[in-house]
């Protein structure tokens, strides 16, 4: 079962059935990568029935945008996540799938080619569901205690800078006080607040616990690049802090 394309940016139509009724409004645009050794092996997953996983779109590295699922329905890439509290990111989201190996299989860099395939389609599927900046986001953002993609390579300043996803300079690395694993305490319990302010999932323990780490880590591979180590340095606070501000 074929359909229209939803964006002019579509080079082929390629229809997987992994998708059902989609039951919410469209106001996330979530970003993968593949993290597959090939692409042939990656869209083949994801149009296999049996894998029950799909995304609407799938961009390769020479810029070749596939449409997988129509924009209509609810395809299965997320799996569990949250944002903001709600739960279904399927229901209210459009996933595009950014051929990469990723770093279990050689991650590297996005060629050029791809990253204005994804802009422009990004750019489009925004602007038709008017989906605002700050719900431009990751898996890991959505899923931080299970995934990485697209990671740290991702160049999301250079979407910001086509008007794709908010994005603030990241503070400058300095020394400082750092939170880091086994700490607790007031300090802790603010930038807890903070992370689930900005929409991350994660419980205001006091404690600088499993999930806190994974969620800096997440914070960090979209926001503050250039070091990912999960522990929460005078730059990364002041980072999350520029990005609620702005
Ligand atoms: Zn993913």
């Amino acid at each position: 079962m074929t359909f229209a394309p939803d964006s002019r940016t579509v080079t082929s139509v390629v229809a997987s059935p992994n998708h059902d009724a989609r039951g919410a409004k469209a106001d996330i645009l979530l970003l993968h990568y593949t993290g597959m050794t090939t692409d042939e092996e990656a869209l083949a997953r994801l149009v296999d029935k049996d894998s029950k996983v799909s995304s609407h779109y799938f961009v390769y590295e020479d810029g070749r945008v596939f449409q997988l699922v129509s924009e209509q329905q609810r395809a299965w890439h997320a799996g569990a996540a949250s944002w903001k509290r709600a739960t279904d990111i399927n229901a209210r989201s459009i996933g595009i799938e950014i051929a990469n190996p990723g770093h279990e299989f050689g991650y590297r860099d996005f060629p050029d080619p791809q990253i204005d395939a994804v802009i422009a389609l990004c750019r489009d599927i925004v602007a038709r569901h008017h989906i605002r900046r700050e719900r431009v986001l990751a898996h890991s953002d959505v899923a931080p205690t299970r995934k990485n993609d697209p990671g740290e390579k991702f160049p999301w300043a250079r979407l910001a800078a086509a008007g794709v996803g908010l994005w603030v300079e990241p503070a400058p690395i300095t020394p400082g006080r750092t939170l880091s694993a086994n700490d607790s305490g007031p300090e802790i319990e603010k930038l807890q607040k903070s992370l689930a302010r900005f929409g991350y999932a994660l419980e205001i323990t006091r404690r600088y616990d499993d999930t806190t780490r994974s969620v800096v880590t997440a914070f960090q591979r979209h926001f503050r690049p250039e070091r990912v180590d999960g522990l929460a340095d005078p730059s990364t606070i002041d980072t999350l802090r520029r990005l609620l501000a702005a």
